[in-house]
């Protein structure tokens, strides 16, 4: 029987929700493209409650308990005495996810002697050494599309709110004030601007697709270029390289994943390559924007604005200069959890430990690396190497954070 440790984000500071704003979800077939939404044998949960937290438990407990697996679950992950690292020595699983990652690093893989699958409940395992999971044989999954169309649109939203100056409108009214002019002096309308998306893949092309209708030039880097169908049905155009597209974008969204080939691509150099007054909105992963030359670019005015929900390490702590720089809309990683986007992660985690426990072949589209090698999406979407580094940070920081 096997050990399955799950490190989730905490409850509501006033408890696990008793009752709830809607009473249900709307139904959904099949993902845009026709890839099939999670399909377990059963699920333990009713869609719409939340499932992300340490109470939901994913819905899992019943499931694993009357198998006869051991179930911990935990959100005290950072440090060597956190519940985590200490429940990981004789872990089979571990569950974890983006929004409060479990950083699985080099040191804690060689320390987890039985661990053999790392599942992602959710989209995106950097917080995942892929090359440690690789060299020990270590199948990392996660649970892609789940989320994705959710992110897209916290991307639109971001990019509205960012562009017409809404948080701070938003913020006169409550202070009792009817500042026309302080609202309006920053406020632009996107109809006509240049918005680029760096990688269109399930989430970068859902944002083009969801731009569309605002009438916008549409813009998008990527490795592999898009169906010629598809980039004649959006109007898109091609960028060869993400320095050629920024320089000609008012707005730019980050969509790839974070590996070596993303990590730090925002700096300082690729930034002033911007427009003077570029919006970006980062809703992929803190590590691709380098944290300190966002700070500068939005305080010399090179950046209009910046959004985005993704920070490093996670939780961000408390003096994170993205709290506070000027002309932000940060929200905290929420925008894959909505409670739409739980019930569909919770049931694609629940569909891969079935394959895993009943030794049948887990999708090709939720493997990042199997067999040693990155597979499935992480072939496609990843570069080899590691992208947690500097992850314990977060440790040192714990106590004041
Ligand atoms: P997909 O795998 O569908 O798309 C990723 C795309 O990124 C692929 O098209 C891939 O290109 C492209 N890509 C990879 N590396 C590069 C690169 N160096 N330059 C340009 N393009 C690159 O994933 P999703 O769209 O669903 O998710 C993307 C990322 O968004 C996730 O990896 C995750 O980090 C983040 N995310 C954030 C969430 C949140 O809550 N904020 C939730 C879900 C995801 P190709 O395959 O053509 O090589």
């Amino acid at each position: 029987m096997a050990k399955v440790v799950c490190v989730l984000y905490d409850d509501p500071i006033d408890g696990y929700p008793k009752s709830y704003a809607r009473d249900g979800l709307p139904k959904i077939d099949r993902y845009p493209g026709g890839e099939t939404l999670p399909s377990p044998k059963a699920i333990d949960f009713k869609p719409g409650t939340l499932l992300g937290s340490v109470s939901g438990e994913l819905g899992l407990r019943k499931y694993l308990e009357s198998n006869g697996h051991t179930f911990i679950v935990t959100s005290d992950k950072d440090g060597p005495n956190s519940t985590f690292e200490k429940e990981l020595v004789d872990a089979d699983v571990v569950i974890s996810q983006p929004f409060w990652p479990a950083y699985l690093t080099a040191e804690r893989i060689a320390k987890a002697r039985k661990l053999k699958l790392a599942l992602t409940a959710g989209v995106g395992s950097d917080h995942v050494d892929l090359q440690a999971a690789s060299a020990h044989g270590i199948t990392v999954a996660e649970v892609t599309y789940s989320n994705s169309i959710s992110v897209s649109e916290h991307v639109v939203m971001m990019i509205l709110g960012l562009v017409r100056n809404y948080i701070p409108s938003h913020e006169w009214v409550t202070k009792g004030g009817w500042n026309i002019a302080d609202c309006a002096m920053r406020s632009y309308d996107i109809e006509g601007m240049h918005v680029g998306t760096v990688a269109a893949g399930r989430i970068g092309l859902a944002v083009l697709k969801r731009l569309k209708p605002f009438d916008m030039h549409l813009h998008y880097y990527d490795r592999y270029r898009l169906p010629e169908a598809t980039e004649k049905e959006l109007g898109l155009i091609w960028h060869p390289s993400v320095e050629n597209m920024v320089r000609v974008c008012d707005v730019v969204t980050i969509n790839a994943p974070l590996h070596p080939e993303t990590e730090n691509l925002f700096n300082d150099k690729l930034i002033a390559n911007m427009k003077r007054g570029a919006y970006l909105v980062n809703t992929a992963r803190g590590k691709i924007c380098d944290r300190d030359a966002i700070v500068r670019a939005l305080e010399s005015g090179q950046l209009a604005g910046y959004a985005g929900d993704v920070w490093f390490p996670q939780p961000a702590p408390k003096n994170h200069p993205w709290r506070t720089m000027p002309h932000q809309g940060m929200t905290p990683h929420i925008s894959g959890t909505s409670l739409s986007a739980q019930a569909r992660y919770a049931a694609g985690t629940r569909e891969i430990l079935e394959c895993f426990f009943e030794k049948r072949p887990i999708r090709d589209e939720y493997l990042i690396v199997d067999g040693g090698k990155l597979a499935g999406t992480g072939a496609h979407s990843y570069s080899a190497g590691d992208a947690t580094r500097g992850s314990d940070t977060r440790a040192k920081l714990k106590h004041h954070a």
